[in-house]
């Protein structure tokens, strides 16, 4: 199987089964909200946070197979760790986003399977959302709030 048909599979599968994808989480700390009105892509993000780790995630939304299958692969990626960590994830997943080179391979898990998604401008952002939204949700958190929205115009 090519490299390009095996990170589809992942994301097809992340798709047809999707990891912590919730309408609510208990006792969330935080929730942001983000849009790419680009695609039409809606994702509401939820956040609990103990020992400053990422104890608990939940996404949920409207959007298409890219988006949703992002967001499910970073939960998987980013839940038990630290706040800056996971932080530090996202910058990663975005520069491996616009092509400038992939690190921490092992910890993005099935993450890597998007870097195909790179060659795709218009698609960059949906894939983008989840892991956007996340760090939002941490600057959130550490600015004292609650609720955040943001539109990725
Ligand atoms: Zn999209």
């Amino acid at each position: 199987m090519a490299l390009d048909d095996l990170y589809q599979e992942i994301i097809l599968d992340h798709y047809r089964t999707p990891r912590h994808r919730s309408a609510d989480l208990d006792g969330h700390d935080v929730h942001v909200h983000h849009s790419n009105p680009l695609c039409g892509d809606e994702l509401d993000l939820r956040l609990r946070v103990a020992d400053d780790k990422v104890d608990g995630l939940a996404y949920d939304g409207d959007g298409c197979s890219i988006s949703m299958a992002s967001a499910s692969a970073m939960s998987e990626a980013v839940i038990g760790r630290t706040l800056s960590d996971a932080d530090d994830l996202a910058e990663v997943f975005r520069l491996m986003m616009h092509g400038e080179g992939l690190k921490r391979e092992d910890d993005l898990l099935d993450g890597v399977a998007f870097q195909g998604v790179a060659k795709f401008p218009v698609r960059v952002k949906c894939a983008l959302l989840g892991w956007m939204a996340l760090k939002d949700a941490i600057a959130t958190y550490r600015g004292g709030s609650q609720e955040h929205r943001v539109t990725h115009e």
